[in-house]
């Protein structure tokens, strides 16, 4: 590569933003150390660079949808749709979507709850790429691709801003796979 030559995002450090993401301690509850995002957002060269990287989890595959899960996800699923020139759709907790719905509980690092989406929002075959902000147990991510298997989705990958590895939660959605920009 000649100097000149602006470098793939991918190969640049990834240190401001991790350095933009503030540790909450004991947020919501005790023994919990909460990954704030609120600085990237604010920050609209972080929030783009965000973005930026998680389309590149991609890999260039085209995808039909991004999928987003409730709530921080939509954020970035609706920016990284927009970009890609993808659909987006959503995965909400219970009582939110106002039309026919498939649902599926779950358990997450801080209680229970349970997640549905709109049944004719994803058709069979469509590549969809699901998106979140944060993967720490992969309870919430599993419960999405329950529902996305149970549409016939081709889920192409998982990709997040941060993954908290050592709750190892992609071994939750294996076999498919996980893209996080930042790990712990
Ligand atoms: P989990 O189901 O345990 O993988 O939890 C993932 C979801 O909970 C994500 O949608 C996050 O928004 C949220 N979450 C879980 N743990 C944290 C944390 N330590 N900091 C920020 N968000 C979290």
């Amino acid at each position: 590569m000649k100097p000149t030559e602006p470098q793939s995002l991918t190969v640049m450090p990834t240190d401001h933003l991790r350095s933009a993401i503030r540790d909450v301690v004991d947020f919501p509850k005790e023994g919990i150390i909460f990954k704030d995002i609120t600085p990237i957002l604010a920050d609209g060269e972080l929030f783009r660079e965000s973005i930026t990287r998680l389309c590149e989890t991609t890999g260039g595959v085209k995808v039909d949808k991004i999928v987003g899960i409730d709530a921080r996800g939509f954020i970035f699923a609706a920016a990284v749709a927009d970009r890609l020139g993808a659909g987006l759709v959503l995965v909400r907790k219970k009582g939110k979507l106002p039309w026919k719905t498939r649902q599926t509980a779950y358990s997450l690092e801080y209680g229970e709850s349970i997640v549905e989406i709109h049944e004719d929002s994803v058709k069979p075959g469509e590549t969809i790429l699901l998106v979140d902000d944060l993967l720490a147990t992969g309870g919430t991510a599993a419960a999405a691709v329950k529902l996305l298997d149970e549409l016939g989705a081709n889920l192409i990958g998982i990709s997040v801003l941060i993954e908290l590895s050592f709750l190892q939660g992609r071994s939750k959605l294996l076999p498919h796979t996980v893209h996080s920009i930042l790990t712990y």
